[in-house]
């Protein structure tokens, strides 16, 4: 197949004016929505519009395509079960620089750009950070003009919807897809056969090589769906392509002729229940059959994917790892390593040893935890059971590491052990982490504290083995969305006060530095806040009615509910400060709202216990008089992208408080410091670099180390003592205990409170005393606005370096060995 030639679209003034995109909107309502304009509802608006900005990127889109097949680039492919994207449409316009136009061009159709931008449904395809991650990378890679699919599954239902039903979450199924999906194209020609269970054939018919054949028992088709990604001014268009489990054969007209209308069917339902949800983070154990088969499915689709296009153009897989990089997001594409032998092997009948160079020479690997329950592991004969030649593929690749590990490195029983493929400590479970790790040439962590923490935790002993795999890639966030497009404020500000090279070199906001001491900036600066907390304020007060005041310090802490997040840590410290005010009401308190939003994983009993003391707090605390004017507690439901690009603009602290040693990197700490909130926090993951871009002077930082955390779990350590040695602590812990909160249920959180006592693990209790006083510090810091003011302008000068185009740029140069457009 050739392609012809073809130049990259010029400008052309009809472009962006206004009149032509009002009579393209009106075109698509009338000949794809098929409404009148006479009659046309929002939504309907809202469907053409989106249709008018997916064709004013196809032409990017299909000629950078055409671009990458001619000039023969790598092409770098991400795979992720989450992509959590949010909202397109306001993104895709803001990067095709058409924004201003087809508002303009709305008006002209007396159609409000806000009212209809708000109904886009904000596909929740994602848990939390790690699929943002996702997100902002495919945007990032648009942006620096790195040729890449992104590969997930289109689930029907995203992450549950919360609603907080008396305090406690309620989830609720999201229905993104309910009115149709404009943004995407479905590719019926690009499906593949996905088989699972079976037996495996040996035979050795051509005396040359062993082969083998699996004879899936179960097989259902991946169906591809298309979504562009388009990069800021459009530098490029990429591909998002999710797959959708559609059954071999919709309905076997056979059986349901003989009358068998039901067993006609399960085949239907069974490839239907494969990509309906998403599984939400930390249901552990993440023990569930579907999972494995999810993972199985949309790894399995995407290598066909990428070795058929690679055969269709260079037809020879030698130079796979010159032009194809796979970077395994988590381990949950992990069984890549195993499906990519097994289809070199089997299907294209290439060797052992050199199917293995070209696979761990095509994969990367980004690990995102320490957690050990979150480290994935299936049971052996689950996996035997649903992927037998994969098993025995997983076992010849670790007959050859153990090896080599006892022969070339002289390892002991203990380290062969840990390195091994197969968890022999009780069930015997096959480790993914250590699959991917030994099937790729790139393991990265995602902090500089994380990655180093890596090479001596989880993949000590494979460290010892391969000392230059591990190399650390600092998250990032794109800074389109989470400063230009949520924050258009302080971005006019800032492209006032410095110009506008920063929007296409984002370090340059460094360029705002001596403007953090000038009084008038400092005053412009704070009206861009007060604007962003007035919009917040109303947000508020539309969905829960209450009633906030602007003028408070807005203190937020937004992020999944997890105990070593410890959002508990801030509610006991909500509560003591609610002690302190009702003793002192005559002191000078510091007007604040603590804002909290967040979903906890279904099954993780703890973290919805939380979720309901927030709320309990929040009632009593909202409803006392006295102390109502100065502490305002909220709790936000559905937590979701959207809510993110409203919460970052209008934060004036953020909160990044979890036990030292045990969050990865965060990207929440990087949005808010981006827009000028000033961090709260301890020495973990990312905020250790942070703290050192904006300067220790302009980030409040409190609490234990890693190594202190890690000492005193080692050494044992008696929270009990603690907590009787801190007179509020103790105040508050009985409080909450004692039923205060809770006076329909007294001892509802007896429990929540006695594992403080008894453990800490999170160490909740040994960090109180010094968040605490971390706490009047931001006070003292808030009562004087020129000090504070500086620091925030600071905050956003000094983030560019945590730009996603930058972390893109280093996977690009150091594990996919591309040279990404210079700036
Ligand atoms: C950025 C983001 C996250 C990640 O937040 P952390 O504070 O890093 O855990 C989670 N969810 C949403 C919706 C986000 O935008």
């Amino acid at each position: 197949m050739t392609l012809p030639l073809q130049a990259l679209p010029t400008p052309r003034p009809e472009f962006e004016d206004p009149a032509v995109l009002a009579r393209e909107v009106i075109d698509r309502l009338t000949y794809r929505v098929g409404k009148d304009p006479k009659v046309a509802k929002p939504h309907d608006w809202l469907q053409a519009t989106v249709l008018v900005t997916r064709d004013r990127a196809i032409e990017y889109w299909m000629n950078a395509t055409r671009q990458t097949y001619l000039e023969g680039g790598k092409r770098v492919y991400y795979l992720s079960l989450e992509f959590l994207i949010g909202r397109l449409m306001r993104d895709a316009l803001s990067n095709l620089g058409l924004l201003d136009s087809m508002r303009s061009a709305l008006k002209l159709l007396d159609v409000d750009f806000d009212e209809i931008a708000e109904l886009e449904a904000d596909a929740a395809l994602g848990n939390g950070g790690l699929g943002r991650l996702a997100a902002c990378f495919m945007e990032s890679m648009a942006t620096v003009g790195i040729p890449a699919y992104g590969y997930g599954i289109r689930y029907r239902h995203g992450l549950f919807r919360q609603e907080i039903i008396d305090g406690w979450q309620a989830e609720m199924p999201e229905t993104w897809l309910e009115h149709g999906n404009p943004w995407e194209f479905d590719r019926r020609e690009a499906a593949y056969t996905i088989g699972f269970g079976g037996r495996v054939e040996y035979n050795d018919a051509n005396g040359k090589t062993e082969h083998y054949t699996w004879h899936p028992q179960e097989r259902v088709t991946a169906t591809a769906y298309d979504t562009p990604v388009v990069g800021w001014r459009g530098a490029r268009v990429n591909t998002l392509r999710l797959w959708k489990a559609d059954p071999i054969d919709p309905i076997r007209l056979d059986a349901f002729n003989a009358g068998d209308h039901i067993g006609s069917l399960t085949e239907s339902n069974r490839a239907d229940a494969l990509t309906r949800v998403l599984y939400p983070a930390d249901a552990s154990p993440a023990g569930q059959e579907l999972r494995l088969r999810q993972e199985y499915f949309f790894s399995s689709a995407s290598l066909q994917d990428i070795l058929r296009r690679h055969l269709q153009q260079y037809g020879l897989f030698d130079n796979l790892p010159e032009k194809v990089a796979i970077q395994l997001n988590d381990t949950h594409p992990a069984v890549c390593v195993a499906e990519l032998m097994r289809l070199l092997m089997d299907v294209h009948e290439i060797e052992f040893e050199d199917a293995w160079k070209l696979t761990v020479g095509t994969i990367g690997y980004t690990n995102h935890t320490l957690l050990p329950e979150a480290l994935e592991s299936w049971p052996v004969p689950l996996f035997e059971r649903l992927l037998p030649r994969h098993m025995q593929i997983i076992y010849e690749i670790n007959a050859r590491l153990l090896k080599t590990a006892r022969h070339d490195h002289e390892m002991s029983d203990d380290e062969i052990r840990s390195i091994s493929l197969i968890d022999e400590s009780g069930e015997r479970r096959v480790r993914m982490g250590n699959l991917a790790f030994v099937g790729a040439h790139a393991v990265n962590g995602v902090a500089a504290m994380h990655s180093e923490l890596l090479k001596v935790t989880v993949f000590k002993d494979l460290h010892r083995i391969y000392p230059d795999r591990i190399n650390n890639k600092t998250n990032g966030i794109t800074p389109r969305r989470w400063l230009f497009q949520c924050n258009p404020g302080l971005t006019q500000l800032i492209t006032d006060t410095i110009g506008p090279v920063f929007l296409d070199d984002i370090e340059r906001l460094r360029d705002l530095e001596p403007y953090a001491t000038d009084a008038g900036f400092q005053d412009a600066f704070a009206r861009v806040k007060r604007k962003n907390k007035d919009a917040l304020t109303d947000m508020v007060r539309d969905r829960i009615g209450l009633r906030i005041d602007p003028n408070a310090l807005f203190d937020i802490q937004v992020k999944r509910i997890h105990e070593y997040k410890r959002q508990l840590l801030n509610i006991v410290e909500t509560v003591a400060l609610y002690d302190q005010i009702r003793t002192h009401p005559e002191r000078n308190w510091v007007p604040r709202v603590k804002i909290f939003a967040g979903k906890a994983a279904p099954t993780y009993h703890n973290a919805k216990l939380i979720i309901k003391l927030a709320n309990d707090v929040a009632r009593v605390v909202n409803s006392n008089p006295i102390v109502r004017s100065v502490l305002k507690v909220v709790f936000l439901p559905n937590y979701n992208v959207s809510m993110a690009e409203m919460l970052v603009p209008a934060a004036d602290l953020s909160e990044q408080i979890s036990t030292a040693g045990m969050e990865a990197s965060g990207t929440g700490n990087m949005k808010f410091a981006l827009n000028g909130a000033l961090t709260i926090g301890t020495l973990d993951g990312a905020n250790v670099e942070i703290r050192e871009a904006v300067g220790p002077e302009n980030i409040v930082i409190f609490g234990l180390t890693d190594a202190e955390v890690e000492e005193r779990r080692q050494n044992g350590h008696d929270p009990r003592k603690v907590i009787e040695g801190s007179p509020e602590l103790s105040q508050a812990l009985s409080a909450i205990a004692g039923g205060v909160f809770s006076p329909d249920d007294p001892g509802r959180y007896a429990e929540l409170v006695g594992g403080l006592y008894d453990h800490d693990w999170f160490m909740v209790a040994s960090d109180f005393d010094s968040y605490t006083a971390a706490q009047r510090r931001v006070d003292a810091l808030w009562s004087d606005p020129s000090v504070w003011w500086e620091k925030a302008i600071l905050n956003t000068a000094r983030m560019g370096w945590f730009s996603s185009d930058r972390t893109i740029r280093q996977y690009a140069t150091d594990i996919w060995g591309i040279a990404p457009r210079p700036d």
